[in-house]
This record gives structure tokens, sequence and C-alpha cells, in this order.
């Protein structure tokens, strides 16, 4: 990677990428297409071939071919190793492309998606390519007459659909631990992002991967989508997205063939800020939790639950904080933060704003589009107090740069407020207390708490929620298990 500044607006008018469906190794031109919208100025950037049913059953074919004749699961570990090291050095390579192109279709800084979506998508590629070869599978004790293995197979095929909030991260969070056990994959990538999915996708494909392990196939949730959650001869699905879609998906799993599902799902993340946590900081965490990628998170610190004691005082830091974090062109090297995703993802915003602010609620900042004589999607970062726990505001996720704010007087109210929503994804509590860090980190049913930061892990831990948030975490060595199958052999000796 270079470290001069990029011009990303030269890069953005210059830079090619495939447009086509990947089946079988082969560029498919498709009978359908699809025009990609940019949310920075409303012009359409290219179109991309957009996959039917059909096209979905001739992506699990070729994946299934792939498996049964085990050009990938079969190859020694460390060749698969190789494959997916060499794959995360060209992703390095190509990381000015590849944040350029994410800057265009979904509209956050190309500076932030070189810095963050390249640099998870080459970590997490080399991380379980790196992985392959170490990890081991178990022989228990039984008596000597037997012989017995517990081995982790490859699932078999993968099918993987993903959003578009942090297309290379999260495509990668399933798609390389899917490869490094085995297995062959077809990604459904977001409608709003195809552009980024088909580019790492032609790497992977110069970085020596066998045709048909991996297929790509945008189109539609409706049909591409919900053809690959039902689809008979998929074996696993793993799913990021909404939980009205994860519900869909979770139906359609157990209605074909009951594969196997993996659902990550949306959010209602809170920062809680306790009196003798270092508020300076607490401040500053909660205006970015809520306006990084211009909120479009799961992980959103989209509400602030903070004592009454010292509430005033954070939130004169927070709004102060966020007059500096306001949208820009995402191709300016500055811009704090960039688009909407989408002009539809714009008016969903606006429209749960006021709605929200319909039932309570004071707006201190924000709460209306802003630049729309760009033609582009911006939204500024936006606050609403004297909310309740069960405002509209405090239990819908907006996936906008949106910051409810609630109060609490004891411990206990804090972990109640922080426990009121149906999900449980992540929040983050602030005190310099250790033990009401950890009585308050104990009592909050996340997948995740963050003690004094946001949004702070690497590849080592797991990410996932619980309740209505999901089930089955990306990250880390367990992410392995969740695509191989428990296999005992037990052998008679005598
Ligand atoms: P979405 O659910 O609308 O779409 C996600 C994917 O599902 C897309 O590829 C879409 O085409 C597909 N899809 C839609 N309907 C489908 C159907 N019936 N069958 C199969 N596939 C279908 O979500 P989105 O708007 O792209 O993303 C935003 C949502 O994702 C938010 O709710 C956010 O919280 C969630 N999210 C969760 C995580 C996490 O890790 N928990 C991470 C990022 C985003």
């Amino acid at each position: 990677m270079t470290t001069t500044t990029p011009d990303w607006r030269a890069l953005a008018g210059s830079v090619s990428y495939p447009t086509g469906l990947l089946i079988d190794g082969t560029w498919e031109a498709g009978s359908a297409r699809h025009e990609v919208v940019s949310p920075i100025d409303g012009q359409v950037v290219t179109d991309v071939a957009f996959a039917d049913a059909a096209d979905v059953d001739r992506a699990v074919a070729s994946a299934r071919a792939a498996f049964a004749d085990r050009r990938w699961a079969g190859m020694a570990p460390a060749d698969r190793k190789d494959v997916l090291v060499r794959w995360a050095h060209l992703v390095n390579e190509h990381a000015e492309q590849l944040a350029v192109l994410t800057a265009l279709e979904m509209g956050k800084p190309a500076r932030e998606a070189k810095a963050i979506d390249v640099r998870a998508c080459h970590r997490t590629l080399r991380w379980y390519g790196e992985a392959i070869d170490k990890v081991l599978d178990e022989i228990p004790k039984v008596p000597d007459t037997s012989w017995a293995l517990i081995e982790r197979e490859p699932a078999g095929v993968v099918g993987a659909i993903t959003p578009w909030n942090f297309p290379l991260t999260l495509e990668t969070w399933k798609i390389a631990p899917a490869l490094a056990v085995g297995c062959s994959v077809v990604l459904k990538p977001a409608e709003l992002s195809p552009l980024t999915a088909l580019y790492v996708a032609q790497l992977g494909l110069e970085a020596g991967l066998p045709e048909g392990v991996l297929n790509v196939v945008n189109g539609g949730g409706a049909t591409a989508g919900a053809a690959l959650a039902g689809h008979m001869d998929v074996d696993i699905i793993t799913f990021t997205g909404s939980t009205a879609t994860g519900r869909a998906i979770m139906t359609a799993a157990a209605q074909s063939n009951m594969k196997r599902p993996y659902l990550e799902l949306g959010g209602k993340g809170a920062n809680i800020v306790f009196p003798d946590a270092d508020l300076d900081k607490a401040a500053a965490a909660a205006a970015w939790a809520v306006t990084y990628n211009a909120g479009q998170m799961c992980t959103a610190g989209s509400r602030l639950v903070v004592h009454e004691s010292v509430k005033d005082d954070v939130l004169a830091k927070v709004l102060d904080a966020m007059a500096g974090l306001q949208p820009d062109n995402p191709l300016n090297d500055d811009a704090p933060i960039g688009a909407i995703a989408s002009a539809r993802q714009l008016d969903t915003v606006h429209g749960i704003v006021t709605e929200g602010l319909a039932d309570g609620g004071r707006l201190l900042v924000g709460g209306a589009p802003v630049l729309t004589e760009t033609g582009g999607s911006y939204y500024p970062p936006t606050v609403v107090d004297e909310l309740r726990p069960e405002s509209l505001l405090a239990q819908k996720e907006v996936f906008g740069p949106v910051l409810s704010v609630l109060t609490f007087s004891s411990d206990e109210e804090a972990v109640t407020i922080g426990n009121a929503t149906n999900y449980g994804l992540a929040s983050a509590v602030w005190t310099n207390d250790l033990g009401r860090a950890r009585r308050t980190s104990k009592g909050l049913q996340m997948g995740t708490v963050w003690v004094n930061c946001y949004e702070e892990g690497d590849l080592t831990v797991p990410f996932g929620g619980v309740k209505q948030s999901g089930f089955g975490s990306d990250k880390s060595l367990h992410a392995m298990d969740k695509f191989t199958n428990l296999k005992t052999t037990w052998i008679e000796l005598a």
C-alpha cells in the first residue's frame, strides 16, 4: 500500500472491475442487468449482472461439483493456506481500487475504506489462511480395545448473504473461514455493494482458487437471496443483515433442507456512562460510535445512557465533538463522514427520525438531510434528548447517525435500560470502577461489551449477538467450527 494521499477522484474515473456473475470460474454477462447508483451524487456508476433463481441453481451446482471432487477440500492444508495468503497480499496491492469502489457503491469515505475495510479483508484472508494447518482434531480417551476419532469435516456448500455497510469486511468474515476449512461458497452480496465483491473474487481466482470453489451471484434479496436460502443443495447459510431478513432466511432454511443458518442481525448499542468515568473520553467515543460509517453499523452506539448527575456535561461534550463529524463527499480525503448508502436508505433514516420525534423526545441537533444540492444522500449527526426506554427512537434500529439520549439514576437501572430492547449485539460501559465495570458487563445481555472503549477487538475474538441480534459468531477460530460437521469414527480393535 502506498502512503501518499491518492487522488480518489481520478481513481474513481479510471478503476476497472468485473460486472458479471462468477459461476464455475467464468464471468457471465447474465440475463438481467442492474444499475449501480452512487450515493455520492445519485449518478449511475455502471451496471452489473443480476442473478435469477436459475443462475443461483447453476452457482450452487458448480460449488457442489467443486466440493464433491475435493479439488479444494482435498488439497493439502498448507497449499490451501498458500492460496488464501496470496489472495490477502493481492487485496493489499489493490487496496486503493477496492477502497474507491467501496466509496462509489456505498458512500463511505475512500480513506476510511482503505484504512478499515480493505485492511480487514486482507487480515481476515491472511488470518484464516494461516490458521488452516494449525487447528487440530481430537482423539478421546476410550478403552484400549477401541480407537475413536473426532474430526471436523467441511460441511459442504455454504451460501453467504451479506449487507452493504461493510461489504469487504463482512463478506470476508464469512468466505475466509468457510474456504479455510475446505467448503465451497456461493456469495450473494447486497444489491447496493456488488462491485467490491466481484473485484475481490477476481483477486481470489488470480491467487489460485480453483474454479467453482467461490461463486459470486449479485442479485435481489427476494430473488437470488431467497433462492440461495431456500436451496435444497446448500448445507449452511450464513447471513449478515436485518433482523426481518434473518427471520425469512431461518424460515427458508427450515422449510427447505434444514440447512444450518447463522445470523448476524441488527442492534441498538448503548454507551452507558457512569459519573466516575473519564467523561471526555466517553463523550468523544459516544459521538464517534453513532456517526462512524454515517451510523450504518449494526454495532452503532445509537443510545447514550448517561447518569443523571453528569448528563448535561456529557451531552455538551458529545455535541461539541459531533460538530466536527459532518458529512462530506467520500472522495475528499478529509471527509469526516460520508454518504448514506442510498436515497432509499436516506428516506428510511429520515422517516424513523420524523416518526420518532412524533413519539416524544427533543431534537437537539440535525434531523434533516443535508448537501441535497449534490444529488447524493447525506444526513448529519442528529441527537434526540428526553427519551424514555420504550420510546420508538430508543427501540428501533435507525442505521443512520442518530443518537437517542436516556438517563439513569442507579447501577441497576443502567443495566435494565441497557437490556431494554429486542437486540443484544454490543454496548459499552464507561467507568473507572473495576467492580462496577464487571457487574455491569455481566448484567448486559450482549454478544460484546466494551469497557472504556468502543468497537475495539481483532480477529482473535468472536463477534456476534444474542436475542434478536442473531447467533453464530463471525471471527476467531470458533467461526471455522460453523462451517464444519463433527464426525465420529469408532474403530473396534479387539
Ligand atoms: P437486509 O436484511 O435488507 O439485506 C441484507 C442481505 O440480505 C442483502 O444481500 C439482501 O439482498 C439480502 N436479502 C434481503 N431479503 C432477502 C430474503 N428474503 N432472502 C434472502 N436474502 C435476502 O439488510 P441491509 O439493509 O443490507 O443491512 C442493514 C442491516 O444489517 C441492519 O439491520 C444491520 O444491523 C444489519 N447488520 C448486522 C451486522 C451484524 O454483524 N450483526 C453487521 C452489519 C449489518
